[in-house]
Order: structure tokens, then sequence, then C-alpha cells
């Protein structure tokens, strides 16, 4: 189990540790943890992973070939363990953007205990950037409506996704995202759950969409192909451990069979 607390951890030097680097994540004794080491200078510490402090901290000399990437320790590490390294990876990502005061240019401090860095001359204060998106599977009776970015492999579809903008209800994102990408106006919403996804600080908020009408109309940018699918003909679909993934599935599961 994973505790976000720092309390009494800021003088800790030894415990549980993740190893990084920009191209990937060290295996572990537990998966991405390793039992018991000596934390290296500039270990940040996180919480407590099963009741011992785990920190991370950035290795330069990977051993190579045992090294993944994170989204490929993603989807093999059991849930719990998951959130300790998304955990991992977003404050790495802030440590390394936030190294100066973005209103006066000032080395930033990082307060040991919360994540929190505080600019020494005009005390702006900044914390791990979340950014938070929508994600949405829209259906219509038994179908599912899913679209097909350039980026994706070839032959996967998934479910729509975007950023929430300033200002913005999180329904109202729902709404303007179905509409931009493949023009379907949605009636009821509703949500479903969350899922952080650190590349590199997105928190996906995940809803399903009744729509009201069935006619596509694609950007042909964002999105490339867009189609209802019927439970029976899936395209593929993104990995098991994704928020989508789990939308589709859950879906799925309540959908009478055909005929
Ligand atoms: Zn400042």
């Amino acid at each position: 189990m994973f505790e976000r607390t720092l309390v009494g951890i800021d003088r800790v030097r030894r415990g549980q540790l993740i190893r990084m680097n920009d191209q990937g994540v060290a295996p572990g004794d537990d998966g991405v943890i390793s039992y018991d080491v000596r934390w290296p200078d500039g270990a940040v510490a996180l919480g407590y992973w099963n009741g011992e402090p785990i920190a991370v901290a950035m290795d330069d000399q990977p051993e190579a070939a045992a090294w993944m990437s994170a989204r490929e320790w993603l989807g093999q590490l059991p849930v719990v363990q998951t959130e300790v390294l998304s955990t991992a990876l977003q404050v790495m990502t802030w440590r390394r953007d936030h190294r100066y005061c973005g209103r006066c240019g000032s080395a930033m401090r990082r307060k040991q205990t919360e994540f929190a860095m505080v600019c020494p001359s005009c005390r702006l204060t900044s914390f791990p950037r979340i950014s938070p998106c929508i994600i949405t599977l829209v259906t219509h009776g038994r179908d599912l409506l899913l679209a097909r970015s350039p980026r994706f492999a070839p032959g996967r579809f998934s479910t729509l996704a975007g950023f929430i903008e300033a200002g913005e209800s999180v329904e109202a994102a729902v709404r303007r995202e179905v509409m931009e990408e493949v023009g379907v106006s949605i009636g009821r919403v509703r949500y479903f759950k969350s899922q952080s996804w650190p590349f590199p600080h997105s928190l996906m908020m995940g809803f399903y969409a009744e729509a009201a009408s069935r006619d596509i109309t694609i950007d042909g940018v964002e999105i490339e192909a867009a189609d209802w699918f019927s439970p029976e003909y899936l395209p593929g679909l993104p990995p098991s451990f994704s928020i989508a993934h789990s939308l589709i599935d859950n879906f799925l599961k309540g959908v009478a069979p055909s005929g």
C-alpha cells in the first residue's frame, strides 16, 4: 500500500528506491521497487510503501537490458504499484521543469514537508502540475463510437479524449470535445472513474456519453477516422491498463447479447 505523506521522512537516507532516467525505469526487487538501499544525493522521498519509506532517484548509468520504458512498466505492474510509479514520474518531471520561478526567475527551493517549491525572492509557490483531461466513450444503444488518431498503431481505435480548458467545467469539456472531434451532440453524460496518466502529468477523468444522433463528422487532423462499432465487431483496442480500455470493457459487460 502507498501512503502519500512526507511526515517523518525528511531526514531519512535509506529505504526503498525507484531508479529512473529519461530513457526508462530500472527493475527492482519487486517490480520497480528496490528494498533497503542507501538513497543517493538528489533522491526525492515520495511517502511510504508497505510502511517503509520510499524515494525516487535519477540514475545515469542504466545496466541496459532490463530497463523498460515507464509505459511498458505500467502495462505490467499491479495497479497499487502503478500509483507509486505515476507519482515518481510526475514528481521528477516537476523537479526538472520548476527549477526557476516563473514570475521572477530566481532559483526555486524545495519545501521538505510537502511537494512544493518556493521562490525565495517573491514567495511564489509551485506544486507538481496536474493537467485534467476528459476521456469519454460515446454510445448509442449497444453501439460504441471509437476513433483513431494518426499517432495510433495501425488498426487501433479508442475513446475520445482532450484537455479541459481554463475556466471550463468538466461536463462542458466532454460535450465540446465530442462535438469538435466527431461532430456528435450528446445527451446524458455519466461519470465513470479517473486515472493518473503520467505522460507527462495528465489526470484522465472518464465518462460515458449518450449520443443524440449517429452522424459523424471528423476534423481529419486530430482524428483521421471514426465510426460506430457493435460489440460483436470491434477494432483493435487500447492497452488493457488504460482507462480507455476500462471504459470499453465496462460498457460491454452491461450490453445485452445481440438478437
Ligand atoms: Zn519569484
